[in-house]
């Protein structure tokens, strides 16, 4: 044992010793391993492993020494619980200073390698936000937005870590009525929260709403990269495509449901009423503040700090991770250890509180002023994108998720 360390946790962490999300990175050069986020630091957890530190869990043998956290979720609640109260306490005991690593000299990779990667559109004020947008004679709604979780099935070989570069996409878009094919010229984010399956489930067994908890493992930020223009010509009739699946952003920390079960909240009431299968009295709401924030390339030249673009809440969405599951499983289909069911944008009703570009900007008609007197309708080259969240704060624990980055590049290869 070198020098025993005691972690701090700086007032207004993410990472309280109440939070302990897990993730999977390395020091420059080193293989990919588990780490828990403590304060600024985090506990090499293939290392304490190896050093017998979490023997009598239930763990499979060297499971953080993977390079995903596959084999830990696949353990199931037990194991989870197990493993969590154990952190608990290595978070608050000194520890052996060569497992504790400053998460500023880690570099993070996705934590999951899901099978499947849907996305749903489950925010009620983003639904109508949109629907206002592009159908203003209309009712926002379409009929169905109430009944069921509306969703798609993402690509999952395009996922990517967080701090990726993001390439512009080309594809096929409308320029003056006439398809043109080139460089996306409306190049948006979506702030969206995913949820992680632990225990996937068989084919022909749907997941019963009240057994979502023995599935579900916890969450992390998503940012669900969107070419506009790309998405506005080709989704019809068949949906998202390749407007979509260029790149979507996997925040580096992954908190479990028993971490954010002090900000569990009722989902908003649902009328009318839906279906049985849907229907649940376990509140499945997460009380969660989420921000957007934007450097650009001249903001980073000129040592400008990033700016915030916009805060929403979580609270009121209007589909839980429990229906989503429940929902994408009614018809018998398959989950996997490590899928990703991503919430759809989140939004607020009110300017300043929208998670995308595209309602901030009214679809490129009002541009945002940023300080240093530039504009952005949609992303440029250069642009960083920060995506934040986190439940709690002020006398309660922190419990959050830590930064999800990306940067805007040509895509000229
Ligand atoms: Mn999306």
């Amino acid at each position: 044992m070198t020098e025993p360390f005691v972690i701090e946790v700086p007032d207004g962490s993410d990472f309280s010793r109440d939070n302990l999300p897990l993730g999977i990175g390395a020091p420059a050069g080193e293989r990919d391993r588990a780490w828990v986020a403590v304060g600024d630091h985090a506990i090499d957890l293939g290392t304490v492993q190896r050093a017998g530190l979490l023997e009598g869990l239930g763990l499979p043998d060297g499971c953080f020494a993977d390079d995903d956290l596959h084999r830990f979720l696949r353990s199931g609640p037990g194991v989870w619980h197990a493993t969590r109260r154990r952190l608990a306490e290595l978070a608050r005991e000194p520890v052996d200073a060569g497992w504790v690593r400053l998460r500023s000299d880690l570099e993070m990779s996705l934590p999951i390698r899901p099978v499947d990667f849907v996305d749903f559109y489950s925010s009620l004020h983003h639904a109508t936000n949109l629907g206002r947008l592009f159908r203003p004679d209309d009712e926002p709604l379409l009929p169905n937005w109430r009944h069921l979780p509306v969703g798609y099935h993402g690509r999952t070989g395009t996922l990517v870590p967080t701090d990726s570069v993001i390439a512009r996409p080309h594809g096929l878009r409308l320029v003056d009525d006439s398809p043109v094919f080139g460089p996306s010229a409306a190049l948006d984010i979506e702030l969206e929260v995913g949820t992680v399956v632990g225990v996937g489930s068989a084919l022909g067994t749907p997941v019963a709403i009240e057994d979502a908890a023995d599935h579900l493992y916890g969450m992390c930020l998503v940012n669900d990269w969107s070419a506009r223009d790309v998405q506005s010509f080709e989704y019809q009739p068949l949906g998202p495509f390749l407007g979509k699946s260029f790149a979507t952003s996997v925040g580096p920390w992954l908190v479990s449901f028993e971490a954010l079960e002090p900000y569990r909240v009722a989902s908003p009431v649902q009328d009318p009423p839906v279906s049985d299968y849907l229907r649940t009295n376990e509140p499945w709401g997460f009380d969660l503040h989420l921000e957007v924030w934007i450097e650009t390339a001249a903001m980073r030249a000129a040592g400008e700090p990033p700016v915030r673009l916009s805060e929403v809440g979580f609270a009121d969405m209007y589909w839980s991770p429990a229906q989503h599951v429940a929902h994408m499983t009614v018809n018998g289909a398959s989950t996997s250890t490590g899928d990703l069911f991503a919430s759809g944008t989140v939004s607020g009703p009110s300017p300043g509180s929208h998670g995308s570009l595209i309602e901030m900007t009214a679809n490129g008609v009002a541009p945002i002023e940023l300080p240093d007197g530039s504009t952005r309708c949609f992303l440029e080259d250069g642009d960083r994108i920060i995506l934040r969240g986190w439940a709690g704060g002020g006398d309660r624990p922190r419990v959050g998720f830590g930064e999800l980055t990306g940067t805007i590049d040509s895509g000229e290869r």
